[in-house]
């Protein structure tokens, strides 16, 4: 089944509003199976909008409209729906007595504007709004289904997921899978490109969506009802390829796969941090439930706060400078006794885009990882600016800490 969207809304044109109810919708509907194959976005203007619904309506066979469906002089969506329908608007009683007891619940007088809210093209069903005021209207034409939602964001969301899913769903709409992301860390695009390609199914399509040392594998197919079966093969066919490189099958973040691998292993970790400067703790504290894993994370920039606050000895800063292996071990090790865990990794390095020299350009990282057995590093050469250094090194920590979990450190150190 093929949709579209329209968003009604001056100040989404004016880039004042972004247009998260279309980001909203695109992620469900990508859920269910339904393609989204084009999202326009309309002031909020009778005629700009009654041109894009006749002809949204004209070739698509389910059309969602957000927005304009107030009171307020400005909201013309159930007027154009009229118009371009061919239908009358009609006051509907039950829906003016609902009004009025929202109003009453509000403890507000409904002033007579609201009550064109009552007012619905003949033969609409309205979509009850639990969260707001102004109900959704749903409409059939021969060829079509056209949902009009309010623009707020919490009422368009509630409505779509509690109304508007299930009844697609009930009619056999929705509740395909048309695509599945497999996340992966640690493996390159085109090493990726090299496993996926000759185990993709029959019309089985890969994007490849890269960020910060991680690549998530989006397979998608164009038509749910005919490919679902290769697909759901496919995915479980490259998750196996994929082994170790693979953290998580759908939402889940790397953060959260790690902090619910460390949980389940009953460990608890310290960080000592040096150029990420506290993300990689901010990244850990970001999962809920993450203080059943993590003791903390001491950042130590300087020399001065490396030596005192980690302990690491004035010798090692001197023979081999802060970014370098020694070092990372020796912080590693600092942050494990000075905060009581199990397990602690470090990072240590040149984020630029100053302070680089030809031994140690800007970019190299060292990292460290220590437990009551052994304290080790590893080197890594980053590009990128500044952030992008600071955010891939955040992702290495966290893909260590994960390795070692699932005992494949032989991934890192052979
Ligand atoms: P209301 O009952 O509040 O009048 P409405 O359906 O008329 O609802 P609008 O007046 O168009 O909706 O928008 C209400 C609020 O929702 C505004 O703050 C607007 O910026 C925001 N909004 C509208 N459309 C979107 C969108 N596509 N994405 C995110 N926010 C939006
Ligand atoms: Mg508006």
């Amino acid at each position: 089944m093929e949709a579209e969207v329209i968003a009604v809304g001056s100040e989404i044109l004016a880039g004042h509003t972004r247009d998260t109810n279309f980001v909203t919708i695109a992620t469900a509907f990508a859920r269910e199976g339904i393609a989204l194959v084009r999202h326009t976005i309309v002031p909020d203007d009778r005629d700009a909008l009654g041109e894009v619904l006749r002809a949204a309506l004209a070739r698509s066979p389910l059309v969602i409209v957000t927005g304009g469906l107030g009171a307020t002089p400005d909201d013309v969506t159930r007027r154009v729906m009229a118009t371009a329908l061919g239908r009358k608007l009609i006051f509907r009683e039950p829906l003016l007595d609902a009004l009025r007891k929202k109003y009453a619940a509000r403890g507000v007088a409904m002033n007579p504007a609201s009550e064109a809210m009552a007012l619905v093209p003949a033969g609409a069903q309205p979509i009850e709004n639990r969260v707001g005021i102004a109900p959704g209207l749903l409409l059939r034409t021969e060829q079509s289904v056209l949902i009009s939602l309010p623009g707020v964001p919490g009422e368009m969301e509630r409505m779509l997921v509690d109304e508007v899913i299930p009844l697609l769903r009930s009619e056999g709409v929705a509740g395909r899978l048309r695509s599945e992301t497999l996340r992966t860390v640690g493996v390159s695009e085109t090493t990726l490109a090299e496993w996926v390609r000759p185990l993709l199914g029959e019309g089985v399509q890969c994007a490849y969506l890269p960020g910060a040392g991680r690549v998530d594998l989006r397979l998608w197919v164009r038509e749910a009802e005919r490919e679902e079966g290769a697909l759901r093969a496919t995915a479980q066919r490259l998750s196996e390829r994929l082994g170790p490189a693979l953290y998580a099958r759908g939402d889940a973040t790397l953060e959260k796969a790690v902090v619910s691998l460390l949980a389940q292993r009953g460990l608890r970790i310290a960080v000592a941090e040096s150029l990420t400067g506290g993300r990689i703790g901010a990244a850990l504290t970001d999962v809920p439930g993450s203080s059943a894993v993590f003791q903390g994370s001491i950042v130590a920039y300087a020399n001065d706060a490396k030596r005192d606050l980690l302990g690491v000895a004035e010798s090692t800063l001197r023979q081999h400078g802060a970014v370098s292996g020694p070092v990372a071990e020796a912080m590693a090790h600092g942050a494990r006794v000075a905060l009581g865990a199990d397990l602690a990794i470090s990072a240590t390095g040149i984020a630029g885009p100053a302070g680089g020299t030809p031994e140690k350009p800007v970019g190299l990282v060292h990292f460290g990882m220590s437990e009551a057995r052994f304290a080790r590093s590893l080197r890594y050469q980053m590009g990128g600016s500044r952030a992008m250094i600071q955010e891939r090194c955040v992702t290495v920590a966290l893909n260590m800490l994960r390795l070692y979990t699932i005992e494949r450190l032989d991934l890192l150190w052979d």
